[in-house]
């Protein structure tokens, strides 16, 4: 659901389907702190993140070849070949480069946002309990998607933005 929510908002940013897949980046991440607290699932969104770049690397390898055998003159069907190669690898190197962009940009926004306001610990934060999956989802009337967090340390709350 949550990636069929955030390709509907690669096609169609700005649109109503944009907002729910706000809202399901908000769900997944009050999710993944709950499952494995803050710092693991940052950890992971820059894993999610660099494994796009592979994607990057390897479809920029991938163009370079079929450019490359473009150029050399051989049958009709070996240059359709290239050209639908070059086409995928365009495309598919598009994707990644923005799905990389979006997973860093995010997770770094987050990360700013993850220092106690009171007493400046770092990352060290659960959500708040007033936060739920559930009950954030049916709050769609609050203007900014939000996840309540607390203070492992101090126990302040505090609300981190998307
Ligand atoms: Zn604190």
């Amino acid at each position: 659901m949550v990636r069929c929510l955030r390709f509907c908002a690669t096609i169609a940013p700005g649109s109503d389907v944009g907002f729910f897949a706000k809202d399901a980046a908000m769900m997944q991440l009050a999710d993944g702190i709950r499952r494995h607290g803050f710092k693991k699932w940052y950890e992971r969104e820059l894993l999610r993140g660099h494994a796009h770049l592979v994607v990057l690397i390897f479809c920029c390898l991938g163009l370079m070849m079929a450019l490359e055998g473009a150029t050399r003159f051989r049958s009709t069907a070996d240059q359709l070949f290239d050209l639908m190669a070059v086409v995928v690898c365009t495309g598919a190197g598009l994707w990644a480069l923005r799905r990389y962009m979006g997973l860093l940009l995010r997770a770094e926004s987050i990360a700013n946002q993850a220092d106690c306001p009171r007493c400046k610990a770092y990352g060290r934060l659960e959500l708040a309990a007033s936060t739920s999956p559930a009950s954030a989802a049916q709050t769609s009337e609050a203007p900014d998607q939000q996840v309540a967090v607390r203070c492992r340390a101090c126990g302040h709350e505090w609300p981190i933005y998307l």
